[in-house]
């Protein structure tokens, strides 16, 4: 399951032609369509309205469809062929007279097989131009179904005939079956059909709908409560929905499609209990982001880490664990973006893998994240609302974004999207140089914060916490950073005994390897590893960890297995497995856990405040930072075979307790950092205090 959590299904149909920026009259379609799933035909009737009177139209089509005119004395003056998603043929029509309408018939096959692109996404990637097939219909405008005229957007009327028992889908109303319609201006035209079962639900905001290819009552009524919930939610937050209807549909393939007021999702991925929380908000908040305010592509595309940011980021931030999912996304960016992969969010269209994920995705919710910082939620939330407003239906990209903010803000936001959304790479930072001078009424309180990166300094506003002897009193500081260096200077009641920057992962930057707790993701994630035996465990238990050894080896992941007694210490250059608690190599082991929250006795462990006997429990530990090491050890041969299986699902934890012979995950977690460049104890041992979240952005309304 952990690969479908850390896999962004949701991406928006990318749009192949320019639109334009401005918002002119849409082109309007009037289709009568025939389909017929079993040959793959097509035949279709469009009578295409224009913004205005003209002599000259041209447009592109599918090559394999047929072209009529049914205008009377319009004539086809040029053909050519081109090439884009699919062969397509470029028509230049010239009409009798200036007028603004032209009628054209065509008819014949779109039938483009899946292309399975596993292997060039991360998470695999599905997909397919257009198809006309028994097991379903997928037609937009990658497929040029309908003609496509250049650098217009569309409005349409849409009335499909399709065998007994089927249902088309597309954007916007529906005033009968099979019929549909939108007069908001569009940039695409979808039409999806199949055997569908369908569930209706009327909420304030729109209808709510759930299709599926099996009978699931259940299921649906699932998607119709969450449906309601986020229509409700996004409303509030940033304007009315947009469409008269929100959809969910069972797409014949695995998928994660956004399309406006409708969401196309695979089979497997409808049925995954976690996706109602997580990708669903996001595909429905989408019809705010993308296909309510569209994309202008060719300034970057900031849809997706606006939409990352309300809806996955705010799910968090709603749960209390705002701060981790920050953090993650920057271990992203710091594991995935090397300098050579690395691009600047105005050259950003879609995502293509984890690297282009951690930048497109992740890069723009820090920008955005860090904007709001800077402004405060009400603000940020005014901008967001203002950029909704003034944009929905027409294009827009990070310039309107910037244009709405300033208005919002009452600030000049230039240096801040030029530096985000301009330049590639990112701050790295170190706090050090303390000094603390006593004086008369207090101390005086001086440390440096440095940004290490190459090439110029970032604009930042770094917060800094310090923590003082008075315990009820932390001191919260954002420092104004233009240059590489800033030393910091404070008058301080209290004697201080920490210094912690951005303990909240509120700016965007590249991790320091020493924040990073280690975990079992960096061990299974190594293309190399060594495994150390224990020659004094019981026969059983030697033959159960070889057993493991062997089955976590695999073509991307070498393993070689050597005993303890033949190796002296653990090799300190690579990713190391120390298994059984008789290991003669686990006193060292133990020694590299010194400041985690984990001690040993005779018998047993604690970590935290839970005590575990170790012969009735298995335990996963980890320790180390660039190189981690990995102690396990099962309670018997069954729980062995059972770890091996087990582990490597739980990638971002940095330890695991079980009980039994299955076993049985009873503790799983990660560790605190306890040490790194950005946290200096001025006094060792003091406790490190919790820093609390910040209040969700969705608190705001409550505030309105
Ligand atoms: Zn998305």
């Amino acid at each position: 399951m952990d690969q479908f959590t850390r896999v962004r299904w949701c991406f928006l149909l990318l749009v192949l032609i320019c639109l334009p920026t401005m918002a002119a009259s849409p082109v309007h379609h009037a289709i009568t369509v025939d389909l017929d799933p079993e040959s793959g035909l097509l035949k279709a009737e469009d009578v295409i309205t224009l913004p205005e009177a003209t002599k000259r139209v041209s447009f592109d089509l599918h090559a394999g469809l047929k072209l009529e005119l049914v205008t009377p004395g319009a004539k086809i003056i040029k053909k050519s062929n081109r090439r884009s998603s699919v062969p397509i043929k470029r028509y230049k029509i010239k009409l009798p007279a200036k007028q603004n309408s032209l009628q054209v018939r065509y008819s014949g096959k779109i039938q483009h097989k899946l292309k399975d692109d596993s292997k060039k996404y991360s998470g695999g990637r599905i997909s397919t131009p257009g198809i006309i097939s028994p097991q379903g219909v997928f037609l937009s405008l990658s497929s040029y179904w309908f003609p496509v005229l250049k650098d217009s957007m569309v409005s349409f009327n849409l009335n499909a005939t399709l065998p007994e028992g089927w249902y088309s889908i597309s954007q916007g109303e529906s005033s009968k079956e099979n019929i549909w319609s939108e007069s908001a201006p569009q940039d695409d035209i979808y039409l999806i059909a199949g055997k569908y079962h369908r569930y209706n639900y009327s909420t304030s905001e729109a209808q709510a709908q759930v299709w599926l290819r099996e009978h699931d009552p259940e299921l649906a009524e699932r998607y119709l409560k969450a449906t309601e919930k986020y229509l409700e939610l996004y409303s509030k937050m940033l304007g009315p929905y947009p469409y008269s209807k929100f959809s969910l549909v069972e797409n014949f393939w695995e998928s994660g499609y956004g399309m406006p007021s409708f969401t196309l999702l695979g089979p497997s991925v409808i049925r995954f209990p976690f996706i109602l929380h997580s990708s669903y908000p996001h595909e429905i908040l989408h019809n705010w982001w993308g296909n309510g305010v569209f994309v202008d592509y060719s300034t970057g595309n900031w849809s997706e880490g606006l939409t990352t940011y309300l809806a996955d980021h705010l799910i968090r931030e709603q749960s209390g664990t705002g701060s981790s999912y920050r953090r993650d996304t920057l271990q992203n960016y710091s594991a995935y973006v090397s300098k050579n992969r690395d691009f600047p969010l105005k050259k950003f269209r879609g995502h293509h893998g984890t690297s282009s994920q951690a930048v497109g995705y992740g890069k723009t919710m820090m920008f955005l994240h860090m904007l709001r910082m800077e402004l405060g939620d009400k603000v940020f939330l005014d901008g967001i609302r203002l950029f909704y407003k003034d944009n929905l239906f027409r294009t827009a990209g990070f310039k309107d974004l910037q244009k709405a903010m300033e208005t919002a803000s009452d600030k000049d936001l230039a240096a801040q999207f030029k530096q985000w959304t301009g330049r590639s790479g990112a701050p790295s930072l170190e706090v050090s140089e303390y000094d603390v001078e006593t004086k008369d009424d207090g101390y005086k309180f001086t440390f440096t914060i440095r940004q290490t990166q190459r090439g110029n300094p970032f604009i930042l506003h770094v917060p800094v916490h310090i923590q003082t002897e008075d315990s009820s009193q932390i001191i919260h500081q954002t420092v104004s950073m233009t240059k590489r260096e800033a030393r910091v200077t404070l008058s301080l009641k209290h004697h201080p005994i920490s210094i912690i920057v951005d303990p909240l992962f509120d700016l965007f930057r590249r991790l320091d390897p020493t924040e990073i707790p280690s975990s079992l993701g960096q061990l299974f994630g190594a293309k190399r590893s060594l495994v150390i035996l224990p020659s004094e465990a019981e026969p059983a238990l030697q033959d159960a960890y070889m057993k493991l050894a062997d089955s976590w080896r695999n073509r991307s992941r070498r393993i070689r297995v050597v005993w303890d007694k033949t190796i002296r210490s653990i090799p300190n250059n690579g990713m190391v497995w120390i298994l059984g608690k008789e290991n003669l190599l686990a006193d060292e082991f133990k020694r590299s856990t010194t400041g985690l929250p984990l001690s040993f006795n005779g018998d047993g462990m604690d970590i935290g405040d839970k005590k575990f006997p170790l012969d009735q429990h298995s335990f996963v530990l980890t320790s180390g930072g660039e190189n981690t090491i990995g102690w396990l050890h099962g309670s018997s041969a069954a729980a062995i075979a059972g770890l091996a299986r087990k582990t490597p699902h739980y990638g971002k934890y940095s330890y695991l307790a079980f009980t039994g012979e299955n076993p049985d995950n009873v503790l799983k977690g990660q560790w605190p950092v306890v040490n790194s460049a950005l946290y200096h104890d001025l006094r060792m041992g003091v406790p490190r205090v919790q820093f609390p979240e910040h209040s969700p952005l969705s608190d705001q309304i409550k505030q309105d």
